[in-house]
């Protein structure tokens, strides 16, 4: 046993010195790890027993819950980015000479690729420009998760790097003075590893109707709150501004909000978010799926409704500027319905708490609608606007960039205001 526990390898080559780098263990980090090493005897005994009876002395766990902190300055950073989909994510790891807390301090990197769908040319690199770090759920310590975006060799953002534009346009002296506001409610479904059937769900068949399953708790309601609790804590602990979660309408399916958050950071903290959620279901043996319409029939899709609001919406008079805002989105219809998801059209059918994706629509507390305005919002004369209309596979930098350009820097002729305020009941 006591072999078992003895400290890893790892203590004895630093203590040998066979590392030039190495630095003398003192009594106070010996005593840390001694302590460390005891409390986690009661914790993984179970597991080891399993480990030693299966013949084998397992010590993964021992070594993957290890605190590196007293023994080096090194950190791991992992830089996470957007793949040739436009909605995979991957991710490497690369050791950093010491803790950081912005992402100006951290070298770029890069990566093949040909191996991820994103070298068009001759010219397989790719480079990534870390933009925004979190805590590292999984590995804790000071280690740390590195959003990136990718960018040639030549300093040109490639096509799926949809951050570029947006922080363009968050940095527009218009937009930043307005200092939008972005809540994202980001729905998911979590499937059964082997038949990519939802959780929960008999294998082949289906569930009864929907109606007991939203918010609902019990084992005939409820599949996955385990993987939701653990991603909602891993989020708080990573830095990222989750709001909330909940169990949503299609049995196995989940939604968790994240904001309100400025411009740029809104979409960062929900890639960081996916990219937590992508890893937690991974170690579940659970599937993640994002698309917007999972199961087709009387079932919710999954969307990714994103609540808005300017400086000036948020001020007195503020719903004057709400519908303004509803004026201009109208006349854009088309080109946010091309940039909302992928598959989209088969949710967008105008039941499931939905509007058409063909016709723009908007309402006071009505959820069939494009775009919907809380009650609270009307009541206090100012307050936000939600967009129903995203899927849940968007791209969070394409959605919040587009929605201020077109609130606050694009402009309809007097013509089409005109017209657009008649059809749609709103006097501006
Ligand atoms: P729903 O009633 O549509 O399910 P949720 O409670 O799930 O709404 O999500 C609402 C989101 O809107 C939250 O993320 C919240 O932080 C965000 N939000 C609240 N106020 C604002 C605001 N003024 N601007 C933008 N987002 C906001
Ligand atoms: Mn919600
Ligand atoms: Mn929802
Ligand atoms: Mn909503």
């Amino acid at each position: 046993m006591a072999q078992i526990l003895a400290p890893s390898t790892q203590c004895q080559t630093r203590i040998t010195k066979t590392s030039p780098f190495a630095t003398p263990i003192s009594s106070k980090m010996w005593s840390s790890l001694v302590m460390k090493q005891n409390k986690k005897v009661a914790r993984s005994a179970t597991f080891r027993a399993m480990a030693i009876n299966s013949g084998t002395i397992n010590r993964v766990e021992d070594l993957l819950n290890l605190d590196i902190t007293p023994f080096t300055d090194s950190i791991i950073a992992e830089y996470i980015w957007i793949g040739g989909t436009g909605i995979d994510v991957r991710s490497k790891s690369r050791t950093i000479s010491k803790p950081v807390e912005h992402p100006s301090e951290l070298p770029k990197w890069n990566y093949d690729g040909s191996s991820t769908g994103q070298a068009p040319g001759e010219d397989t690199e790719v480079i990534l420009y870390p933009q925004a770090i979190f805590k590292d759920p999984f590995r804790g310590g000071n280690n740390i998760l590195v959003i990136c975006d990718a960018y040639t060799t030549q300093g040109e953002p490639i096509p799926t790097n949809k951050r570029y534009k947006a922080a363009q346009i968050f940095r527009n002296p218009k937009v930043e003075a307005e200092i939008p506001w972005f809540g994202i409610e980001q729905e998911y479904t979590l499937l059964q590893t082997n038949v990519k059937w939802p959780l929960g769900w008999p294998v082949g068949g289906y569930p009864g109707p929907q109606g007991p399953y939203y918010c609902g708790a019990g084992a005939d309601k409820s599949f996955g709150r385990d993987i939701s609790d653990a991603h909602y804590k891993a989020c708080l602990y990573a830095g990222i501004n989750i709001s909330g979660t909940n169990a949503e309408v299609m049995p196995g399916q989940w939604e968790y909000q994240v904001g309100p958050s400025v411009g740029t950071e809104a979409a960062d903290h929900i890639w960081a978010s996916r990219y937590i959620l992508e890893r937690i279901t991974e170690q579940a043996g659970v599937v993640l799926s994002l698309d917007p319409k999972p199961i087709e029939g009387d079932w919710n899709g999954a969307g990714c409704h994103t609540n808005y609001s300017t400086k000036s919406m948020r001020e007195d008079g503020g719903f004057e500027v709400i519908k303004k805002a509803i004026l201009n989105l109208s006349l854009r219809h088309k080109v946010h319905m091309e940039a909302y998801g992928e598959g989209n059209e088969r949710r967008l059918t105008g039941k499931h708490e939905t509007a058409s994706i063909d016709t723009f629509s908007w309402g006071i507390g009505k959820r069939g609608c494009s775009i919907r305005v809380g009650r609270e919002t009307e009541k206090n004369g100012k307050g936000y606007l939600e967009d129903r209309r995203p899927a849940s596979n968007m791209d969070p930098y394409v959605v919040t960039a587009l929605l201020a350009e077109s609130t606050l820097l694009w402009e309809p002729t007097l013509e089409a205001e005109a017209l657009a305020a008649q059809k749609l009941a709103l006097k501006v």
